[in-house]
């Protein structure tokens, strides 16, 4: 059977196929269904983006969809910037300017008040069937000068528990298994099979 996963990220989509390999899904990305209209993401939690983008796909495509909504919730900034990682700085994407604004915030935070997570939530809708939300946490803490090269966003000033390397110093295989997207996805893995 057939899953979208409403996304044009290659990684999430590598990602997701893994996960199901075993599962005889066939998991699509936007790039190989016909265009519809992307709606902003305007919602108030992670939970309501993801939501609202596999219904979307859903009532586009008539197929089982899934997508997922994440950012970075810093504990010395009651939780955000949140749903507003991507675009903390003022322009969407700029990964940079984000996380140079975030680092110069905390400058004076000491570092035992540096606690941070990544947060994931993903959302499975099927067409005339059940909606699902589940959620993915990485908890951690934010360094203060960006190290590494790998990931993307704020990986290179995330330190998950348990680690010294910030996650753009972790390789792709050891990301996947103990991040937040990682985490919300293999949570909705039942969901899934239990299409099949
Ligand atoms: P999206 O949910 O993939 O669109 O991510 C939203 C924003 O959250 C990204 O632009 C990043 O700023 C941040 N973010 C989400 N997941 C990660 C991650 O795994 N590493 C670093 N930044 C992330």
């Amino acid at each position: 059977m057939k899953v979208l996963l409403a996304t044009r990220n290659p990684g999430k989509l590598a990602e997701l196929r893994r996960m199901l390999a075993d599962a005889r899904v066939e998991v699509l990305g936007l790039a190989d269904v016909p265009e519809y209209p992307e709606a902003p993401e305007t919602g108030a939690t992670f939970a309501d983006n993801a939501l609202a983008k596999a219904r979307d796909a859903a009532a586009a495509t008539g197929l089982p969809s899934v997508a997922d909504d994440s950012g970075l919730a810093v504990d010395a900034l009651n939780g955000m910037p949140g749903v507003l990682s991507a675009r903390w700085s003022g322009r969407h994407g700029d990964d940079v300017a984000n996380l140079e604004l975030l680092l110069g915030q905390l400058g004076d935070v000491p570092d035992e008040r540096r606690g941070a997570a990544f947060v994931c939530a993903a959302a499975l809708v099927v067409p005339d069937g059940p909606e699902i939300v589940v959620h993915g946490e990485w908890p951690g803490r934010i360094v203060r000068a960006p190290r590494g090269t790998g990931g993307f966003g704020y990986d290179p000033i995330f330190v998950p528990d348990g680690e010294e390397r910030t996650s753009a110093e972790l390789s792709p295989q050891e990301k996947d298994a103990a991040s937040h997207r990682g985490r919300a996805m293999r949570a909705l893995l039942p969901h899934l099979h239990a299409l099949t």
